[in-house]
């Protein structure tokens, strides 16, 4: 398993995050930690590589992902009960797009809408 970017073999692989239209299967599929960094696909707070999402490719790694979404909870939930009373309407179309996550992570709307 050899480093697509430095070409060499880690003892540590990361896989790295592509979404299925920009894999190349002639290229490794791995990097090295440290190439990993500095192509900012892997996390140097949580020793994590990054998840990739659709639809344009951008990557994070999700234990920041739930740590900001947690920072940001209470401000969010906050503004959904301030806003729902001046402009309902944007709300339910706001929350029915979040309903599918909500279901199957089973998270108040709040939470899905900070993630
Ligand atoms: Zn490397
Ligand atoms: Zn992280």
């Amino acid at each position: 398993m050899v480093c697509r970017y430095c070409q060499k073999e880690p003892d540590i692989v990361v896989a790295i995050p592509e979404i299925c239209e920009q894999v190349d299967l002639s290229q490794s599929p791995f990097s090295c930690v440290s190439c990993a960094l500095e192509q900012g696909i892997y996390c140097p707070i949580h020793s994590q590589p990054h998840m990739i999402f659709q639809p344009h490719g951008r990557t994070a790694c999700r234990f920041c992902i739930e740590h900001e979404a947690m920072a940001l909870y209470r401000t969010v939930d906050d503004l959904l009960i301030e806003l729902r009373s001046i402009n309902h309407g944007e709300i339910v179309k706001l929350l029915a797009a979040s309903a599918v996550v909500m279901m199957s992570l089973g998270l108040s709307p709040a939470m899905t809408i900070c993630r």
